[in-house]
């Protein structure tokens, strides 16, 4: 299959291919520009999206059209994602999401359409089963992170977390006044997630001289659905006799990961216990406004978004730090179109608009004075 950005100069203007895609069978250099689909969403999510915006076109070209998701869906729509944005995110190369929810559709009214829906519409909708999460403080950033520099030495990890099975997708209801959420997994979600989580480890380690680990964080002493996810995940180990695989117990992982992050590589995981685990290792970096991630199916696309949600509090101030949507977009470029060059040009502008001592208000420490959503994307625009 030709794949969004190998299609190149070889051909000059235009080649003929098979239809694909939905794209014309002969295409002109215009056509074969990658598809992205923003969902910028709801409180900063249209802040952050539009700064990621400019960071993304200055780098390249693509055919990017907008769409609403989440609390905006549900106002012009009625539903948190429809179907014929969700139809489009399907047709493109890669989805660029903001992030969606806040008090103005906040309900329990369990018939009443929620923001957050639309997010787990869109996961199931593209087969995004694996969410990729890296945490590795910025050496710019050890102060504005809650833990000792001592203890956050050498911190360089990667959450997968499995996203769309689990309590968050099982039956539940209410029948009077008691309520159930189900947990299910079967061996072959299992399988999927895990063999993303050996071959980050693989990858990571590829051309250092460390062995490679997983940790396999479950709740095996209580659960039924952990005890298939240990054996399953030991099994497939065999798979990969050079990573070093280890379990822990949830419990113990949240204490671990304040205490010793760095003894952590690649840490695999279940829905909820990665939800909450990678909410815990983001303030690692100190806020969670720095912190990407990619949510990848078999295929094309994948949605990339900031780990953060869409912080009603400050939405509308212009003091949002956009770095966790722009370092999305580089993980976008990276791991969604195959185009790691431009990637690691963005991360380098981060990390270089953070060297010179620029911060939002989340990583102003004491006597620094923070600069806004602007003022950095301007910086980091400068340096690309
Ligand atoms: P949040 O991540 O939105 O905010 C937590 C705190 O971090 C707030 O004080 C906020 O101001 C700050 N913060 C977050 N992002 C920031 C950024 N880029 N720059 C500076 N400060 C930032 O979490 P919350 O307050 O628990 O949730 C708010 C809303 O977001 C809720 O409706 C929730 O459901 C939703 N949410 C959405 C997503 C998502 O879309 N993926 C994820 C989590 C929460």
């Amino acid at each position: 299959m030709i794949r969004g950005d190998d299609r190149g100069e070889e051909y000059g203007d235009a080649y003929p291919v098979e239809v694909q895609w939905g794209r014309p069978l002969r295409m002109t250099a215009a056509d074969l520009r990658p598809r992205i689909v923003l969902l910028p969403g709801d409180g900063i999510g249209p802040e952050i999206v539009a700064a990621a915006r400019r960071v993304l076109e200055a780098v390249g070209e693509f055919e990017i059209t907008e769409q609403v998701v989440g609390g905006a869906s549900i106002d012009v729509h009625g539903t948190a994602l429809a179907d014929e944005v969700l139809e489009a995110c399907r047709r493109s190369d890669a989805v660029l999401l903001g992030a969606v929810g806040g008090p103005k559709w906040d309900t329990t009214d369990p018939q009443a359409p929620r923001p957050e829906q639309g997010l787990l519409r869109l996961r199931k909708g593209l087969g995004l089963y694996a969410n990729l999460r890296p945490v590795r403080p910025s050496p710019a950033l050890v102060d504005a992170s809650p833990l000792r520099d001592e203890r956050l030495a050498g911190t360089d990890l990667l959450v997968v977390r499995e996203l769309t099975g689990g309590i968050y997708f099982g039956d539940s209801g209410r029948d009077g006044d008691r309520a159930h959420d189900t947990c299910e997994y079967s061996v072959a979600e299992i399988e999927r997630i895990a063999t993303v989580a050996f071959d980050a480890a693989r990858r990571r380690a590829a051309g250092k001289s460390r062995t490679p680990r997983v940790t396999s964080v479950d709740k095996a002493n209580v659960l039924e659905t952990s005890r298939l996810w240990r054996e399953t995940v030991e099994r497939l180990a065999g798979d990969y006799p050079e990573v070093e695989l280890e379990h822990m117990l949830v419990d113990n992982a949240a204490m671990q990961l304040v205490s010793s992050p760095a003894r952590f590589d690649v840490i695999l995981t279940e829905n909820m216990f990665g939800d909450i685990l990678s909410d815990e290792s983001a303030m690692l970096t100190g806020s969670l406004g720095m912190l990407p991630s990619a949510s990848l199916g078999s295929d094309r696309p994948g949605l990339f978004e900031p780990v953060h949600g869409s912080a009603p509090d400050i939405a509308g101030r212009g003091v949002a730090n956009p770095l966790a949507t722009v370092l999305s977009v580089a993980m976008m470029l990276g791991h969604g179109l195959d185009r790691p060059d431009e990637a690691a040009v963005i991360e380098a502008a981060v990390d270089s608009v953070l060297q010179r001592g620029l911060r939002t208000f989340d990583l102003a420490g004491a006597g620094e004075e923070p600069v806004g959503t602007d003022e950095i994307t301007e910086a980091v625009l400068a340096t690309l």
